[in-house]
């Protein structure tokens, strides 16, 4: 295997070093690792696909690796895999202002993409909270969303072509707007299931010219949830409506004081558009908040908007020093199910004695119950397995789906028989088969093996 590759890639661009080996085992998900046996780091697009036509040839699996942030095992390889890299895949970005268009790799970072449209005065809105490290290919391949999904919408609502490279060996163009539009949407969120994706051309915007915040503080969690459907109701379009819980200030409170000692839940409502706009909207959002809030805060610098979100960056980090396992999970229901939804995550972690912290994107729905656990533990990792289980169920009772925007991965992939029928599994296994009849394109993500 690894001479084969070495002949398409060059010998410098293999690594099968125990070190390497090790670090690839693993992505953003705690308790999943795997055993690739060699990573491969192409350099085009033509190199991509010589190696997966001799993975088919070879009946090796391939795994395709972006940032390796997944949070739904995505990125973990079976034994004996090719973890087949996007980082050399870096030409670009090439934006065109005029059509408001950027060309890329598959291994330019989502940051990359911002800040150099941002230095423009355009937007890339996808926006993931991963996306320093996180890459474009990976992105199209789990359609990430983000805190701007609420207004802008996900990944999808962004690419305009890819250039993907099949298990046969073949490089196909697919673009929005033509015959081939039907291709497009298949591979966008097919988790490197069916092709991999060596090219992208995203949309772009012109940026908000202000955006501006209106931070809340309440006594209950509950009351946060309900004021979101207020706004919302209330046919106001935040850019960003995020929320968290008490848990998760705890945890942020604890590895600094953040100024919100006693506070039980945040909701964080961002406004873009013309200045004269988001005046009137902080100001509506402002007049809703205030009679259901204990404090608010509308920060008048970018120094004080700076400060009214870094208690939500800070969570991940946080909760971090609590335990060291931590599990997030991910999904997303309707939004008037969302107080709802909050309720019963709450009852299961009382009743199955674990700390959950809830936070996420509360304008569509989107919650991530992330879970602190002791890995060493084996009784508490049993009862995080039955809480991921018992949240999967909560979202799809409540009308919701499995994943708000991780994806199945390796992670989901046992829920899914909660939320389709055996048919329809069928027909996206039949799917699969038709680009990658082998078998070999991360062969153990996403579907369940038939029953
Ligand atoms: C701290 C943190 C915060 C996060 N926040 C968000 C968030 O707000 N929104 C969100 O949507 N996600 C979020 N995620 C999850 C993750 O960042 C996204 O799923 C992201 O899109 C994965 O991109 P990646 O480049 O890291 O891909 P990887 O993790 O490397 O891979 C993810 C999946 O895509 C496949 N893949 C990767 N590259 C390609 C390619 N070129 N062609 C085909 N398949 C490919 C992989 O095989 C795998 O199945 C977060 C993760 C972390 C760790």
């Amino acid at each position: 295997m690894i001479a084969t590759l070495a002949r398409i890639v060059g010998p410098d661009n293999v690594d099968a070093s125990p070190a390497a080996r090790v670090t690839y085992s693993v992505d953003g998900t705690v308790g999943y690792r795997g055993a690739p046996a060699a990573i491969v780091f192409p350099g085009s697009g033509q190199e991509v696909a010589r190696v997966l036509k001799a993975a088919a040839e070879h009946g090796w699996p391939v795994v395709a690796r972006g940032g390796g942030t997944s949070l739904a095992a995505g990125a973990v390889p079976p034994e004996g895999a090719i973890v087949l890299s996007a980082a050399r895949l870096t030409h670009g970005p090439d934006i065109n202002p005029a059509e408001l268009e950027a060309a890329c790799g598959a291994g330019v970072t989502t940051g990359e993409l911002q800040s150099r449209a941002a230095a423009l005065d355009l937007f890339y809105p996808p926006d993931p909270s991963s996306q320093s490290v996180t890459m474009l290919g990976g992105n199209a391949a789990t359609n990430a969303g983000g805190a701007h999904a609420l207004k802008y919408g996900v990944t999808r609502d962004y690419v305009s072509a890819l250039e993907v490279a099949l298990a046969s060996g073949e490089i196909i163009r697919v673009e929005r707007g033509t015959g081939t539009e039907p291709l497009l949407d298949l591979f966008i969120g097919s988790e490197g299931t069916l092709g991999i994706v060596t090219e992208l051309r995203l949309r772009l915007l012109p940026a908000p010219p202000d955006a501006r915040t209106v931070a809340a503080h309440f006594e209950t969690v509950h009351a946060a949830a309900g004021a979101t459907l207020t706004i919302l109701n209330a046919g106001l379009v935040p850019a960003r409506l995020e929320f968290m819980d008490a848990v998760a200030i705890c945890a942020v409170q604890a590895a600094r004081d953040r100024g919100l000692a006693g506070v039980r839940a945040v909701l964080l409502v961002e406004f873009d558009g013309r200045p004269e706009i988001v005046d009137a909207d902080i100001d509506r959002a402002a007049g809703l908040l205030g009679p259901v809030a204990i404090r608010l805060i509308v920060p008048r610098t970018p120094a004080e908007e700076a400060a009214a979100w870094e208690p939500r960056r800070a969570i991940t980090a946080s909760l971090a020093r609590l335990k060291p396992g931590k599990l997030g999970e991910d999904i997303c229901v309707p939004r008037t199910a969302f107080p709802d939804a909050i309720a019963a995550i709450e009852r299961l972690a009382a009743e199955m004695d674990l700390e959950i912290a809830l936070f996420g994107h509360a304008g569509d729905g989107t919650i991530h119950p992330n879970i602190v656990f002791d890995p060493d533990d084996p009784a508490e990792v049993r009862r995080v397995h039955e809480a991921m289980a018992g949240i999967a169920r909560i979202g799809i009772e409540l009308g919701g789906v499995l994943s708000g925007e991780h994806g199945l991965g390796l992670v989901k992939k046992d829920f899914v028989p909660l939320m389709y029928d055996q048919a329809t599994i069928a027909r996206m296994r039949e799917l699969k088969r038709q680009f990658d009849p082998v078998g070999v394109l991360n062969p153990d993500a996403m579907w369940p093996a038939p029953a």
